[in-house]
């Protein structure tokens, strides 16, 4: 693994690409486009070839150095498409709108040269990946399956749970997906950003768990009086440190939409930022 030099609140330590393989390799993530990081996983790479880079989910931080390593390692590039292939129609709908804010970190520059999907299995020197459809934190995102390790992109992380920001992030694809990976038993999930998870399970259930919580926190919070988005992220995340509480706004704007297509909640004058929620 090569660690590019990006760490934040959002990325922990920063991004972690992965070279799998011993004489031609696979590139898990390319991460962002600076050339330091370049410089360094092409250092790692050395002499070797390159027939493979993987790209988890077209969010900048992951995929935008593919166009670089692709034309210095002269390999493709693989991914689900433009960053934004495969959202759902409800919320391209919603985004259409105006008023739904979100796309952070979009990467609109990535085209990958080869579409895969799940199902699909990649095979190299040595090795065989099989891919798996894991929206949720992204709509088109992939994990990658080697052996008993899943490169599981920012799905499920060690230090943070996953931002769901709409329109890109869905509240029930991400369950299914946690659930999906439990399925999947993985002996380690190796996140995009942080540590391995060595027997995720554990970890995937807190997952669906606080976001079980979560959302009993906001029909807690919601009555039958009209209430502003951001009335309800102060009422559910109490002391939040501000460098956090954009992210907060997003993953109650997600379960916002999703309690509203469950039509648990209204939304005036449909559920986006500036809108006004109500129980049922
Ligand atoms: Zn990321």
């Amino acid at each position: 693994m090569v660690l590019a030099p990006n760490a934040g609140a959002m990325t922990h330590w920063g991004t972690n690409s992965y070279i799998i393989g011993e004489e031609t390799l696979a590139i898990v993530d390319p991460g962002p486009a600076e050339a330091e990081h370049l410089a360094a996983l092409m250092k790692a790479i050395g002499s070797r070839e390159v027939s493979h880079i993987l790209v988890t989910h077209a969010h900048s931080d992951h995929s935008a150095g593919a166009m670089a390593l692709a034309s210095k390692t002269g390999a493709p590039v693989s991914g689900f498409g433009t960053a934004r292939e495969g959202r759902r129609a409800i919320m391209q709908s919603l985004a259409e709108t105006g008023d739904l804010g979100g796309g952070e970190g979009l990467d609109e520059r990535f085209a990958p040269d080869h579409v895969v999907r799940e199902g699909d299995r990649i095979t190299g020197a040595g090795w065989e990946i099989d891919v798996v459809h894991l929206p949720g934190h992204f709509a088109g995102q992939l994990g990658f399956q080697l052996d008993g390790n899943l490169f599981s992109g920012d799905h499920v992380m060690d230090w943070s749970s996953s931002i769901v920001s709409p329109p890109d992030g869905h509240i029930g694809d991400f369950l299914a997906s946690s659930r999906r990976i439990i399925d999947l038993a993985p002996n380690q999930c190796l996140a995009g950003h942080g540590a391995p998870l060595v027997d995720p399970s554990d970890r995937l259930e807190w997952l669906i768990e606080h976001r079980s919580a979560r959302e009993s926190q906001i029909l807690h919070a919601l009555s039958t009086t009209w209430l502003p988005l951001h009335e309800i992220v102060a009422k559910v995340y109490l002391g939040l440190p501000d460098n956090l509480r954009p992210a907060a706004a997003r993953n109650v704007l997600a379960h916002l939409i999703d309690l509203w297509e469950r039509q648990l909640i209204e939304a005036d004058p449909g559920p986006q930022q500036s809108a006004l929620f109500r129980l049922r």
